[in-house]
C-alpha cells in the first residue's frame, strides 16, 4: 500500500515533466546585424563585380611585373594577353591573402603530336606558391594531378570540365591562405575550392604545402603573396582576370 501511495504522490510531477515545452519564439533565432554590404554584380556572370580588384584592364600589364624583375613582357592585344615566346613568368605587383579569383584562359588548337604536359601548359600560382594547373587535357592523358582543374601534384579534379580548344575556359577559385603560429609552425593549411567552367572541380581541399615538381611539399611561413602566371614555353592566352579580397 505504501508503494501505491508514493506513486500517486508522484503522479502530478511526472505529468509536469512530460508537458511540452512552451514554443520558442521564432524571433529568438533571427539575426539583424551586421547587415551585409551591397556588392553590385557584373552585367554578366563572370564579369567583375563592383568590389573587384581588376588585375588586367584589357589594355596593358601595368599591374604586373616579370618574376625575374622588370616589366611584364607578355603580348597584349584584343583585350587579352599571351605568353611571349622565351619569356619568363609574370606576377602581380600587389600581394594578396584570402581571395576569390576569376581567370579566363585559352589554349589554341594544337597538333596531335603535342601531348601530356606540353599541350598549353601554364599555371596560376596563388600567393606565388600554390599552382592551379592550366593545360589542354580534355582528351590528352597525363597524370591526373597534373591535368586542368588539378592543384598541381596534389589533387586531381573531381571531374574533367574542359571545353574543346580553342574555347575560353574559366576558373573561379576560392583561396584561403595558410595560417602560421608565431614560431612559424603551421596552424591551418591553405585551402582551395575551384570551379572550372562553372563546375566544381576542387571542394575546399587542404593543400599539402607549396607546389613542388619533385618530392613532397612542406610549408614555410609566409605572409601575403602575388598572383603568378607561369611561362612554360607554351602559347596560352589570358583575359578577364579579377579578384575580390576576402
Ligand atoms: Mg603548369
Amino acid at each position: 500500500m505504501k508503494k501505491l501511495a508514493l506513486l500517486f504522490a508522484l503522479l502530478p510531477s511526472l505529468a509536469l515533466a512530460q508537458a511540452p515545452n512552451p514554443p520558442v519564439k521564432p524571433e529568438l533565432t533571427e539575426l539583424w546585424t551586421p547587415v551585409p554590404r551591397k556588392v553590385a554584380p557584373g552585367p554578366v556572370v563572370g564579369q567583375p563585380p563592383s568590389d573587384a580588384v581588376i588585375l588586367f584592364n584589357g589594355r596593358d600589364l601595368d599591374n604586373w611585373e616579370a618574376v625575374a624583375g622588370g616589366k611584364a613582357d607578355w603580348l597584349v592585344g584584343n583585350g587579352e594577353f599571351v605568353v611571349a615566346p622565351r619569356s619568363g613568368s609574370i606576377q602581380t605587383k600587389e600581394k594578396f591573402g584570402d581571395v576569390q579569383l576569376h581567370v579566363e584562359w585559352m589554349v589554341p588548337v594544337l597538333p596531335a603530336a603535342r601531348k601530356g604536359q606540353d599541350r598549353g601548359n601554364s599555371g596560376i600560382f596563388l600567393q606565388g606558391l600554390y599552382e592551379v594547373q592550366v593545360l589542354d587535357t580534355l582528351d590528352n592523358p597525363t597524370y591526373v594531378n597534373g591535368q586542368a582543374g588539378s592543384i598541381y601534384k596534389q589533387y586531381a579534379p573531381l571531374v574533367n570540365a574542359q571545353k574543346p580548344a580553342p574555347a575560353w575556359q574559366s576558373y573561379d577559385i576560392v583561396y584561403t591562405a595558410p595560417r602560421f603560429y608565431g614560431d612559424g609552425s603551421l596552424a591551418e593549411p591553405a585551402r582551395m575550392t575551384i570551379f572550372l567552367n562553372g563546375i566544381l572541380v576542387q571542394h575546399n581541399v587542404p593543400l599539402l604545402g607549396p607546389t613542388e615538381y619533385r618530392g613532397i611539399p612542406a610549408y614555410k611561413v609566409h605572409g601575403d603573396g602575388v598572383i603568378m602566371l607561369q611561362a612554360h614555353n607554351n602559347e596560352v592566352h589570358y583575359r578577364n582576370l579579377w579578384l575580390r579580397k576576402l
